[in-house]
């Protein structure tokens, strides 16, 4: 199992080198690849699914994607974080593409970007 991250969500963080997820992963997995702008799992195999990047992603980019042994083909789980809450809503997607909801309490960590291009939004809500 890993985690995938969806390039058409990630904005890079608005140009962000160290960005949340590269900071949180305590495998230092995570590469951002600097010219497109987008994160990306680099070291698959050794990605171990303990998922603060995917808790601490202000997009929602970072999916789970299950073992294809464990769940079949296409499986996957995609958080949806509830801001004010420290509550992940997961969409649970199947083989067959049906969906379900389910709420974990989670301790989510606001954090702040290490760069910003010039003039860009600020997207982390620092409230959480
Ligand atoms: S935290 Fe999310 S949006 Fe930011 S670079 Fe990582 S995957 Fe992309
Ligand atoms: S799930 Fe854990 S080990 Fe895998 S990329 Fe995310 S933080 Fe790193």
């Amino acid at each position: 199992m890993a985690i995938w991250i969806d390039p058409e969500k990630c904005n890079g963080c608005y140009g962000a080198l160290q960005p949340p997820c590269l900071r949180m992963c305590p495998g230092d997995l995570i590469v951002k690849d600097v010219a497109a702008n987008k994160a990306y799992l680099k070291y698959v195999n050794d990605c171990w699914d303990c998922l603060p990047c995917v808790k601490v992603c202000p997009e929602e980019a970072i999916e789970f994607h299950l073992s294809p042994q464990f769940a079949g083909k296409g499986a996957r789980l995609i958080p949806h974080v509830v801001k004010g809450k420290d509550l992940i809503e997961w969409e649970s997607i199947d083989v067959f593409g049906k969906r379900e909801t389910f709420e974990i309490r989670t301790k989510l960590i606001a954090m702040a970007l290490d760069e910003k291009l010039e003039g860009e939004p600020q997207p982390i809500d620092f409230s959480i």
